[in-house]
């Protein structure tokens, strides 16, 4: 199987981050950027160093300490720059286009993918900047169901296969054990760092 891993490279930008109330949230939508495939989450406006650091924990050892993790970046003037450096801006909103109609000229397209996600009401900058407004669907769900099926699709399921190779835990998986083991998986699959 051939991937070009690192050819294009996806942040994830998380604007409208509440410290008070979406600490868990933000955490997952890094995590999930983590586990599928992004190389980065950009956390906007607000600086939260408990929320970067249990992303960054997780890097440390299970892998991809490489994963660019920051928050309390300006997140409007990110993007303008993201566009200005020739990349590309995906955001995730259930009022856009729906996902099937758009994802071929997506993964087709070889630029950077900056791939912006809300928390509370998104300004309409973003819908304005955004290359492509993209809906998962048209019902109103999560922020971390949404990032996760956009990286699915546009990876079409390889990033469920990546190895990371310095993961210091690895899971054997098991039909209903637990088992983590200190990884020796090099070979194994497409490694990803
Ligand atoms: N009420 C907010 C608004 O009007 O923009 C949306 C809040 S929603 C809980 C948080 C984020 O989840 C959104 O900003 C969007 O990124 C994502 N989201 C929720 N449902 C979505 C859908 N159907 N398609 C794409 N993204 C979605």
């Amino acid at each position: 199987m051939s991937i070009e891993v690192g050819e294009r490279k996806v942040y994830v930008l998380r604007i409208g981050h509440r410290p008070e109330r979406d600490k868990r949230v933000t955490t997952h939508v890094g995590l999930v950027a983590r586990a599928f495939g992004a190389d980065g989450v950009v956390i906007g406006d607000v600086i939260d160093e408990k929320v970067v650091s249990k992303i960054k924990g997780i890097c440390e050892k299970w892998g991809r300490k490489s994963f660019y993790v920051i928050s309390g970046v300006n997140s409007m003037k990110y993007a303008r720059k993201w566009k200005d450096r020739g990349g590309i801006i995906v955001h995730l909103t259930m009022y856009g286009l729906h996902i099937d109609d758009v994802i071929d000229y997506i993964r087709r397209d070889p630029r950077d993918i900056l791939v912006v996600v809300g928390a509370s009401k998104v300004p309409r900058f973003f819908y304005d900047i955004a290359d492509f407004n993209v809906a998962i669907g048209h019902q109103p769900h999560s922020e971390v169901a949404a990032l996760a099926i956009f990286l699915d699709r546009l990876f079409e399921g390889r990033e469920l296969h990546f190895i990371f190779s310095d993961a210091k835990i690895c899971i054997e998986p098991s039909p209903k054990g637990k088992k983590v083991t200190m990884c020796d998986r090099k070979g194994e699959g497409q490694e990803y760092q």
